[in-house]
């Protein structure tokens, strides 16, 4: 049987450039209410740290603002661990290797330079590897196609993200969660946590190359 914080390290990613990405943390709610939770800011999961018994395992931190995230409103409609596994394994397999422009970020600087010759600097997906951070090669590590996205409710998304949406339901033993969705993203809670899955924004018209970096 998985512990909560298993489960919120399958939404972790230890190589993230952002701290916070890296492990779970706890996070103080505006209620009051102490979660437990885990993003790599394209997913997000969050537990109510009070059923645990191992919360003091992680570190409290009050960045980046989790409630920012969530979506409010009414549940739509249900979405089933069955149906997110099938979805998923519908994404063929191919070999990958790290994308050499954002080197397996999935997201690079855009710059702009404003008449006065000011530059100003954003974050983006990266359009060589669509924000997947990797890149299709004849002898890669095998990984989901990153050119093929999951259509749920409209949305599409990368399978990657949603893998750990379906392992974690599937460890849990729920089939079913109501479920919502907004423009860009998709949102799935119970009474012991909610789960956030973040929209792929780009078309999937990108990544073409098959040479290594
Ligand atoms: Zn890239």
């Amino acid at each position: 049987m998985n512990t909560i914080i298993d489960t919120l390290k399958l939404f972790s990613d230890p190589d993230a450039m952002r701290p916070f990405e890296r492990k779970p943390f706890l996070y103080k709610m505006k209620n009051g209410a102490m979660a437990a939770v885990a993003t790599d800011g394209h997913r997000l999961c969050l537990f109510n740290a009070n059923q645990m018994f191992d919360a003091e395992k992680l570190e409290e931190i009050s960045e980046p603002n989790i409630e920012n995230v969530l979506i409010t409103g009414n549940y739509v409609t249900t979405l089933s661990a069955d149906r997110l596994h099938k979805a998923i394994a519908q994404v063929p397999i191919i070999t990958t290797e790290k994308c050499c422009d954002c080197y397996g970020l999935g997201y690079v600087d855009y710059v702009f330079e404003a008449h006065d010759g000011e530059h100003y600097w954003e974050k983006h997906e990266c359009p060589v590897c669509g924000g997947s951070g990797y890149v299709g090669v004849e002898d890669g590590e095998e990984d989901f196609d990153y050119t093929y996205g999951v259509r749920i409710n409209g949305g599409i998304f990368l399978p990657k993200h949603l893998k750990p949406v379906a392992d974690a339901l599937t460890a849990m033993q729920i089939p079913e969660l109501l479920f919502k969705h907004d423009h860009h993203r998709i949102q799935l809670e119970s009474e012991q946590f909610v789960m956030v899955v973040m929209e792929n924004m780009l078309e999937f018209q990108y990544g073409k190359s098959k040479k290594h970096c």
